[in-house]
């Protein structure tokens, strides 16, 4: 079962999660594989496509807020494009489409930013928007300050977290065809450091000790291997890393709580987009394959319209025959 974990390190400014996707994140390979014009995707873009589901379940556990999260990359390179959602309840999805072919073993440069102009994205889409309120959305290249190309999804995440969210972030990730897992630890601000009673030496001192606090459970979590992240059930995990610390772990998220696959398309979105593409260009596709078919990337749902769907769609409701069966 998929589960979240929250966990705080008592009277210290730290604060970490731990996701393990197993059911959910089989489920959304499985899908693919399912895809008889697809098929499923090639190793190494599961593997990024899974740390980028676990990551994407932290992120959204780390906030508050109504509204999906979505993480994309824009890539330039064989993978174009990679997207994770995670509502706020942590239903999920996730899909990505490769355009060249993948060979085993490329990293993150090449799969998706061989000439430096891939994107990574988190937008912010509330649930229910205010007249005129946009989606938040922050973007951040897959570079560092230098300009090198970062080499890990982890990097490219805790480089925004820091630039966004101006808080120091540490992401451990890992994914393969049964589990996407991931490890985050977050410094907190420390409460009274802008205390003006305080002496600026105590100032000091109080921000020197959180820093190592912060430094040394940052450590720990890098010592994770990747075998471990992926293999060991949550308590194992973390009694291993932090036995030393004050450990205080919140009640898991799993079940109906926790991360899991749902798909959000519904067949009266596709006929809102047929019908947003207009009566000329449906009866176009119409004339050309005889019904439209719309897929779903994400889950794989296929959806068909035939000649007598379309001219319903384009139909005013009160001239349309009564369906058989219903009540005039
Ligand atoms: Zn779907």
């Amino acid at each position: 079962m998929s589960e979240l974990h929250k966990f705080i390190f008592d009277g210290l400014p730290v604060r970490g999660q731990l996701v393990r996707l197993t059911d959910a994140w089989q489920e959304v390979l499985r899908r693919r594989a399912a895809n008889t014009q697809t098929g499923a995707w090639p190793p190494v873009v599961a593997e990024m496509l899974g740390e980028m589901a676990a990551a994407t379940v932290l992120m959204q556990g780390n906030i508050k807020f109504d509204g999906a999260l979505i993480m994309q990359i824009f890539g330039d390179g064989p993978l174009k494009l990679a997207v994770a959602e995670v509502q706020p309840d942590l239903r999920l999805r996730a899909t990505a489409s490769v355009v060249q072919s993948v060979t085993p073993g490329m990293a993150l440069p090449e799969l998706v930013n061989r000439h430096g102009r891939g994107r990574c994205a988190i937008t912010l889409d509330p649930r229910r928007r205010r007249e005129g309120q946009q989606a938040y959305q922050g973007v951040v290249p897959l570079v560092d300050e230098g300009g090198a190309p970062l080499q890990t999804l982890a990097s490219v995440l805790e480089h925004y977290m820091r630039q966004s969210e101006q808080l120091d972030t540490t992401l451990v990730l890992a994914a393969d065809e049964q589990v996407a897992a991931g490890l985050l630890i977050q410094r907190l601000p420390v409460q009274g450091q802008d205390n003006l009673s305080q002496s600026s030496v105590a100032r000091e001192d109080a921000g020197s000790a959180a820093d190592d606090d912060y430094q040394r459970i940052r450590l720990l979590a890098h010592s994770l291997q990747r075998a471990e992240l992926l293999s060991l059930d949550a308590d194992t995990l973390l009694h291993r890393l932090f036995w030393q610390e004050p450990l205080l772990r919140f009640a898991p998220l799993a079940g109906h709580q926790g991360p899991r696959f749902a798909c959000s398309c519904s067949r009266e979105r596709v006929a809102a987009m047929l019908q947003g593409l207009g009566q000329p260009e449906a009866e176009s596709i119409l004339a050309e394959r005889g019904e439209i078919e719309v897929g779903c990337d994400f889950c794989g749902q296929q959806q068909r319209f035939d000649a007598v769907d379309v001219a319903r769609l384009f139909t005013p409701a009160a001239q349309q025959s009564p369906q058989p069966g219903s009540v005039q």
